[in-house]
């Protein structure tokens, strides 16, 4: 048996300072952490508790932005009305993860920092060859079982997907992380999330001593008109297959794209922004020839390790599904 240190922290002041520590990991829902612990994927020597940190649980909509705090519940967002009314794509795709119960548990800064479901990752004692795990090992699920891998952002050292579902709204309109350390530090959310090349190790942009303290999104018009599709094994309590987050603003003839946000969760190796689809929308008028024809570009470079060939077919209909959705296009 691994023993480690626990400790609760009274502000944010003393949990970076414990943070700081080698080997130390901060505990919030712990529905990723515990699980990880006992599958010995991770083995923290020191625990520092943040669940009762004062005042990072708050969500704040304003005509300009959208902040939640680290330590709200992703239920809690989920469910509220705000959030509902002024960026749908922001609930559904907490609504459409995990299960009530992680729901219940799960923090958003903890959802931000859940790490990836590849098999061979989660099974060190079956498994020794896994570079994310125990770099220059190698990496088992490119000769292996890949189904669940990505397909984008990919390299000859790791083809892990990044799992979550919330980041991918996130990374289609704009947000920004907010991180505290010996310096505050504002980090636009695609740059936080690292893609593998050789060191897939590194996953993200948090050092230690720093933690997430919240999230703002920019408060954009097409946040209104949002919408987050994912296309799952089951109905629920699953991972993507493919997801899209999406968002349309519309020029006055309710027609003409003046602004489009799209990103795709499930298929690549961190939430990954289509830029080049937007671009192909912006200023057109659209229709669903137009728009499959655009999404078609969804799995530029998209690369096929075996079994998840079938990813790169799924993903420009996920995207144009999704954007028939907000554009009111049957
Ligand atoms: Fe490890 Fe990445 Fe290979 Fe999975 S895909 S076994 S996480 S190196």
């Amino acid at each position: 048996m691994r023993t480690f240190d626990y400790l609760r922290a009274e502000n944010v002041t003393s949990a970076i300072a414990e943070a700081a520590k080698p080997e130390t990991r901060y505990l919030a829902g712990g529905t990723t952490l515990v699980d990880l612990m006992k599958l010995n994927v991770e083995r923290p020597e020191h625990l520092v508790d943040i669940t009762r940190l004062p005042g990072l649980d708050t969500i704040e909509v304003s005509t300009d932005v959208i902040r939640i705090g680290a330590l709200a519940k992703m239920s809690k967002v989920a469910a509220d009305t705000d959030i509902i009314g002024a960026a749908p794509v922001l609930s559904e795709s907490l609504w459409r993860a995990a299960s009530a119960q992680l729901r219940n548990m799960a923090s958003i800064g903890g959802n931000l920092m859940q790490r990836t479901r590849c098999i061979y990752f989660r099974d060190p004692g079956a498994y020794s060859n896994c570079n994310k795990r125990n770099p220059g090992s190698g990496c088992a699920a490119l000769e292996g079982v890949n189904r669940n891998h990505a397909v984008l952002g990919t390299s000859d050292a790791c083809i892990a997907i990044y799992p979550g579902d919330f980041a991918v709204s996130l990374v289609a309109f704009d947000a920004t992380v907010l991180i505290s350390g010996s310096i505050e530090r504002r980090v636009p959310i695609d740059e936080f999330y690292l893609l593998p090349g050789q060191t897939p190790n590194l996953e993200h942009q948090l050092a230690p001593g720093e933690m997430i303290v919240g999230i703002e999104i920019p408060h954009v018009a097409a946040l209104k008109r949002s919408h987050y599709l994912k296309v799952r094994d089951r109905a629920s309590y699953e991972f993507a297959a493919a997801s899209a987050a999406v968002g349309i603003e519309f020029e006055a003839d309710g027609r003409t794209v003046r602004d489009v946000r799209i990103a795709v969760g499930g298929v690549a190796t961190k939430p990954w922004r289509l830029r080049a689809v937007e671009d192909a929308l912006k200023g057109k008028s659209i229709d669903e020839a137009m728009l499959r024809t655009a999404a078609a570009a969804a799995v530029d470079g998209a690369k096929s390790s075996g079994h998840n060939a079938f990813k790169i077919e799924l993903t420009p209909k996920v995207v144009a599904r999704a954007l028939m959705t907000v554009g009111d296009i049957a």
